[in-house]
């Protein structure tokens, strides 16, 4: 399946919105959870072949022609106009997902395969927690706009600076905490503390946390560690890792994952059952 690019907007300086729409949406099927993503195609500059193309025909090329697999989230389907938009991190001249971003025009197209599923807020949960970074906020946004009307929700996102910052909608009681990384150091702790910092969300928290690897993993445990979140409450996935293109990532990713998900924690005492 593959998009024609009807137009794209610079979200912000960190994020880009690509809208396709063509016939080659044709039998689109609208994701059902709120974190549908889409496995697409980047071709490199060396390509001899265009989109639409056989993929298990390319894959006989020399790696250097081939396609570059890169998963991004479904930002919105409308299936009256047959649009398909999704939010892409731009993140300098590199990356094969970025730099085509920044480039789009009209009339580019983009092939993939999908939409696959994952999470959706549990309409059961008494609050919500998402977190993460700009790679994040399209199923953020997502999450957002999908909880039970009312219903507490604490969106804590890191992006550059103030520039970054997107207008972020929900029918329940949303608070948006901004991060900032520009001129930080600590990034891989930045959205961990800022989690640990906020007052404790109410009842039982349906969280998404998705991002850099080392960011949502240190989110993971302030979560996990201080029963925030209940294991089974809890969507947590590294989507690409700082230093590391997705190619050299996904080659690590299985081992650092199984490292996470064995990362155990003893609950910490409550601060006043340990004074005297
Ligand atoms: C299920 C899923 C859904 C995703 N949805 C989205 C989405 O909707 N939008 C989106 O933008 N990304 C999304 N991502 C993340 C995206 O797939 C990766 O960030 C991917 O590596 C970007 O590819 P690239 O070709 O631009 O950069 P790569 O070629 O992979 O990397 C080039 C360099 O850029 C760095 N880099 C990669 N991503 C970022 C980033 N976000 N910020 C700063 N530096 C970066 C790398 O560490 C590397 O140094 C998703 C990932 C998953 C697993």
């Amino acid at each position: 399946m593959h998009g024609e690019v009807v137009s794209t907007e610079r979200l912000t300086p960190q994020l880009v919105r690509v809208v396709l729409g063509g016939a080659g949406l044709e039998g689109f099927e609208a994701p059902q959870s709120a974190d549908a993503y889409l496995n697409c195609f980047f071709l490199p500059d060396e390509a001899p072949y265009s989109a639409p193309f056989d993929v298990d025909e390319v894959r006989s090329l020399p790696r250097e022609q081939r396609p570059f697999p890169r998963r991004i989230t479904v930002r919105s389907w409308d299936p009256d106009r047959r649009e398909l938009t999704l939010d892409i991190a731009v993140h300098g001249e590199v990356g094969y997902a970025g730099r085509w971003a920044l480039h789009a025009k009209p009339g580019d197209r983009l092939q993939f395969r999908g939409p696959a599923d994952g999470y959706s807020p549990d309409p059961d949960a008494d609050s919500y927690l998402f977190v993460g970074d700009e790679s994040a906020l399209p199923a953020i946004a997502v999450c957002a706009a999908r909880v039970p009307a009312g219903k507490p929700v604490t969106v804590v996102a890191e992006v550059e600076d103030v520039t970054g910052e997107i207008p972020l909608d929900s029918p329940g009681a949303l608070s948006v905490h901004w991060i900032h990384r520009s001129g930080r150091d600590d990034l891989d702790d930045l959205l961990a503390d800022s989690v640990a910092a906020l007052p404790r969300p109410h009842g039982r928290v349906s969280a998404f946390v998705h991002g850099e690897a080392a960011a949502t993993r240190a989110v993971r445990r302030v979560l996990l560690q201080n029963e925030i979140v209940h294991p089974d409450d809890l969507s947590c996935s590294p989507y690409w890792r700082r230093g590391l293109d997705d190619e050299g990532w996904r080659a690590i990713k299985g081992q650092w994952v199984r490292e996470v998900n064995a990362e155990t924690f003893v609950p910490m005492e409550p601060v006043a059952a340990s004074r005297p």
